[in-house]
């Protein structure tokens, strides 16, 4: 495919996306504006970046430290704001807090206040979300439901965090309904968080669904969904050119 040809299809690509997020917030009584699209952006390259940030895109999502910084470093996201959505290791949380908007991945007390730490350092406060697992896979980071009480504590202590709320992926291998009966619970969980009125925290992010299942989740109530393959194509994990 030719360059032209790739960039006249992620366009296409992107329209048709904004239009089923249209669609399924009007079927779900919601304004489309009150959904974003995140591009999630891991393996493109500066380029094909930095041309979809020219796109009806709000904002990237990165799962690696040294893609985050590599892309910033390049003007890629053309200043618009990048959410950290990936596992984050302790040791890279210093190169990314302060550079990605909000962390979406915040699944355990000791990333918490590593996170903490470093805003403190820089002397900002960092939005954070908490990852759930809703699925329960003992394969996957996020915290399970119940788990997700004393980390938003931890993070209301913290005065150099801010919760805006929670972020999950479902299991790949749900059905269609199940998928949305995990979108429902995260709706569910949401609600509650929102309802222990914290003095500090801002609750009113709920990031989900992803290529197959953004329109669920938005009728169950996203406000952020995390898009790649619907964008960019296939991912190719081989060595990068
Ligand atoms: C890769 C990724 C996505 C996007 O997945 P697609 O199926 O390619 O749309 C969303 N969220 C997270 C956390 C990801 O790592």
């Amino acid at each position: 495919m030719t360059e032209q040809k790739a960039a006249e299809r992620m366009a296409r690509a992107v329209a048709d996306i904004r239009a089923r997020m249209a669609d399924a917030a009007r079927a779900a009584g919601r304004a489309p504006g009150q959904v974003l699209l995140c591009a999630a952006c891991k393996t493109r390259t500066v380029e094909e970046v930095r041309y979809s940030a020219g796109l009806d895109i709000d904002l990237f999502g990165e799962n690696h430290e040294q893609e985050l910084t590599e892309k910033a470093d390049a003007g890629a996201y053309l200043h618009k704001p990048c959410h950290f959505i990936g596992h984050l290791q302790t040791n890279k949380v210093n190169r990314v807090v302060g550079r990605a908007a909000m962390i979406e991945s915040v699944d355990s007390e000791h990333l918490l206040q590593k996170i903490e730490a470093a805003a403190g350092r820089l002397g900002l406060v960092q939005d954070i979300l908490i990852e759930v697992n809703i699925g329960g896979e003992a394969s996957k980071s996020g915290v399970c439901p119940e788990g997700l009480w004393p980390l938003a504590e931890a993070a209301e202590a913290a005065p150099h965090l801010r919760l805006r709320g929670l972020m999950a992926i479902p299991p790949a291998g749900a059905g269609a309904d199940e998928t949305r009966a995990f979108f429902a619970d995260m709706r569910r969980l949401l609600t509650r968080l929102q309802e222990k009125r914290y003095a500090r925290a801002l609750p009113d992010t709920l990031s989900m669904g992803m290529s197959g299942d953004f329109e669920a989740a938005i009728r169950e109530g996203a406000t952020i969904v995390r898009i790649g393959t619907a964008i960019y194509g296939p991912r190719n994990y081989g060595p990068r050119p």
